[in-house]
């Protein structure tokens, strides 16, 4: 198991590397800390090169040995039998991905058990995966494409759902017949070691899934940079994601990025207008914003705009900040004190740039909790589309409200940021909503609903937001590499100086 000892008041953890729980060769470790409270309550190996070295090392020889000689089918029943693992330790998952990153309890558990469908889906998918045989001109020859796992993939996640980011990765990469070197994020490390354990348990050869925990530009550096790894697939920030094309760059290593949004909530004047204010509360304050689809932007008709802003205020005012595992509580803490200083800082841009403030605004804590950090769910109105607040991803319960004259002049401020990750559409027209649909910037669009998530359904972005998809079947594209293989059937002599090409 991850967790080694807990007699004290931290847990300990330890890295899985070839089937082995280790610690860091150099010792060092670091210390996760509970944003609720701000307290540190788990102690994480701190990975250097040379063990990021061991666990590409570990993958590769198990990709080379018994991974590659398992059936897809039975790569498939693995997959499964990790599904029915997990179902029976969604409590415990979910109790410590909260710990360790702040998620509101009831969301954890919500995301601990949807994650046997994406191992189901794929795992499904694994035997079904064949190639094609295409009809050529010259009857004598034969030709036939095979789509072969790419090798060893460096998997990297980031803090703000743990399980269900490295799930996306995971489960199309081992249905394709990939070993992993996945890489929690420092901020929380803990549910992923712990789910670690069960791959062991359900049966997977040792090597096949290594975790290792460190600082991004050490660890996290080392890993992507490393001629072992045939292909990268990073979610996280811009700026990380710059970091990792600069090294994987050096080996031309293949990368697949799940980066952030500023995803726009577009609500026309004949919008269901009780369900488009739920649907934009819960698209940026769920999760008090920290996650990579927020609806960050609402775009209001004009003519709306009074009556939506009372309703949104009003609803905005009544959402209840409290600790994670209260289970009345519907925004949680920031996770990090560092993140707060950031969504704080774009918050005062938003104010220094002549946005006005009209609901939260504020840094704040409780008082049974002193140590951790929380944000008001905060709503800014007078928002420009030159403005920063308009143009960066918050990462926080921060809504920018700009209003808009018609349907084009919607789309072009939706469609104004360099980000193209998701998008809402509220309207009563169902001619309007998928025409405005095809129009709008995004690789995900939601009408008259948000923030579904499914792994049948792909999920990614262009621009600012990455390129590549996760979830639904177009996700095996990024671990498949095509084989065309060439079979001279007739045994007639031909020109030796002239390539057969039709
Ligand atoms: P981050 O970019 O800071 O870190 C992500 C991962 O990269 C971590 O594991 C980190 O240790 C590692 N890392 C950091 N520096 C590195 C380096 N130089 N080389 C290699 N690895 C390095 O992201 P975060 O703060 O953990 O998460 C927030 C970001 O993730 C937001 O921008 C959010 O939008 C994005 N996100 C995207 C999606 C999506 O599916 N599109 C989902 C969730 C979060």
């Amino acid at each position: 198991m991850a967790v080694i000892e807990q007699q004290t008041a931290l847990a300990e953890y330890r890295m899985l590397i070839g089937g082995a729980w280790e610690a860091a060769a150099a010792e060092r470790t670091f210390l996760s800390r509970d944003p609720s409270n701000g307290e540190p309550w788990a102690r994480i190996p701190d990975a250097g090169a040379d063990d990021v070295r061991r666990a590409i090392e570990a993958a590769r020889t198990a990709f080379e040995g018994p991974w590659r000689s398992i059936t897809a089918s039975d790569r498939g029943r693995l997959l499964f039998d990790l599904a029915a693992l997990i179902e029976e330790h969604v409590d415990e998952l979910a109790a410590v991905e909260t710990r360790d990153n702040g998620k509101l309890l009831k969301e954890a558990h919500a995301q601990a058990s949807a994650l046997p469908r994406w191992y189901r889906f794929f795992g499904g998918l694994a035997d079904k995966l064949d190639g094609r045989v295409p009809k050529f001109d010259f009857p004598s020859v034969l030709n036939y494409i095979t789509r072969e796992p790419v090798g060893v993939v460096a998997a990297l996640a980031p803090w703000n759902s743990p399980l269900v980011l490295a799930t996306c990765k995971l489960a199309p990469a081992l249905a394709t017949g990939n070993t992993v070197v996945l890489k929690p994020s420092e901020v929380a490390s803990a549910s992923v070691l712990e789910f670690a354990a069960l791959f062991e348990r359900a049966g997977f050869p040792p090597g096949v899934v290594n975790v290792v925990t460190g600082m991004g530009p050490e660890c996290g550096s080392a890993l992507v940079e490393d001629p072992g790894i045939d292909h990268v697939t990073f979610t996280g920030g811009p700026a990380t994601a710059r970091a990792i094309a600069r090294s994987a760059a050096e080996n031309l290593t293949p990368t697949s990025f799940e980066l952030g949004g500023k995803s726009a909530n577009v609500v026309f004047d004949d919008a269901d207008l009780d369900a488009a204010v739920v649907g934009v509360v819960a698209g940026v304050f769920a999760a008090a914003g920290q996650t990579c689809i927020a609806g960050s932007r609402a775009l209001v008709h004009r003519d709306l705009l009074d009556e939506f802003l009372g309703r949104l205020i009003e609803r905005t005012a009544a959402i209840r900040l409290g600790l994670p595992t209260d289970p009345r509580t519907q925004v949680g803490p920031i996770a990090t004190p560092e993140h707060l200083e950031h969504v704080r800082a774009l918050v005062q841009s938003a104010r220094d740039e002549g946005a006005t403030v009209v609901a939260g605004g504020e840094a704040t804590q409780l008082p049974q909790a002193p140590g951790g950090v929380y944000f008001q769910p905060t709503v800014l109105t007078g928002v420009t589309t030159s403005m920063r607040i308009a143009q960066e991803e918050v990462f926080g319960p921060v809504l920018a409200v700009m209003a808009f004259a018609d349907e084009d002049e919607a789309v072009a401020i939706a469609n104004s940021t360099r980000y193209s990750l998701a998008s809402g559409i509220w309207t009563r027209d169902v001619k309007r909503a998928h025409r405005v649909a095809g129009r709008l910037r995004a690789g995900t669009v939601w009408i008259n609903t948000y923030r579904n998530m499914s792994p049948l359904a792909p999920h990614g972005g262009a621009g600012l937001s990455g390129h590549g998809r996760e979830n639904g079947i177009e996700a095996v594209d990024e671990f498949l590499a095509p084989k065309s293989v060439w079979v001279e059937m007739s045994d007639e002599a031909r020109d030796p100086f002239v390539g057969r090409m039709k």
